[in-house]
């Protein structure tokens, strides 16, 4: 067996990390060094490596469930003025933790393009 990815020890509780939203397929925390006010991190339960690794039809339906999650979320957290959603895809996109997840980032205006 794999051995557990970081967000999964997360979600298992082995990792202390406030989890501010989960359902079945999915969960949120906020990022441990933020770059906005609001900075959050939202999750499959499945630890699907990346974007790219993800597979049709197997995560569709995780996909376009945390699609329709982010606002949710975004409007649970407050963030009714706007918010930006990233995906690191690749260590040269800044992908630093090998588990799919949507940054969710707000507070504050952001500007284009992005870094
Ligand atoms: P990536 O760089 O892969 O797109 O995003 C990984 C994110 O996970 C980074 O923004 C990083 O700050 C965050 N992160 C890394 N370790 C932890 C942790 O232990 N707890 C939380 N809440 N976030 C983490």
């Amino acid at each position: 067996m794999e051995e557990k990815t970081l967000f999964q020890k997360i979600a298992d509780g082995e990792i202390p990390s406030k989890i501010i939203y989960r359902d079945e397929l999915c969960f949120a925390i906020y990022d441990i060094n933020p770059q906005a006010p609001k900075h959050i991190l939202l999750v499959p339960l499945k630890p699907i490596k990346r974007l790219s690794e993800a597979t049709a039809p197997e995560d569709a339906e995780i996909l376009a469930h945390m699609m329709i999650t982010v606002p949710k979320i975004a409007r649970q957290e407050g963030l009714t003025d706007g918010f930006r959603v990233v995906i690191n895809n690749g260590l040269i996109a800044g992908e630093t933790v090998p588990h799919m997840h949507i940054h969710i980032l707000g507070g504050r205006p952001m500007h284009w393009p992005p870094g």
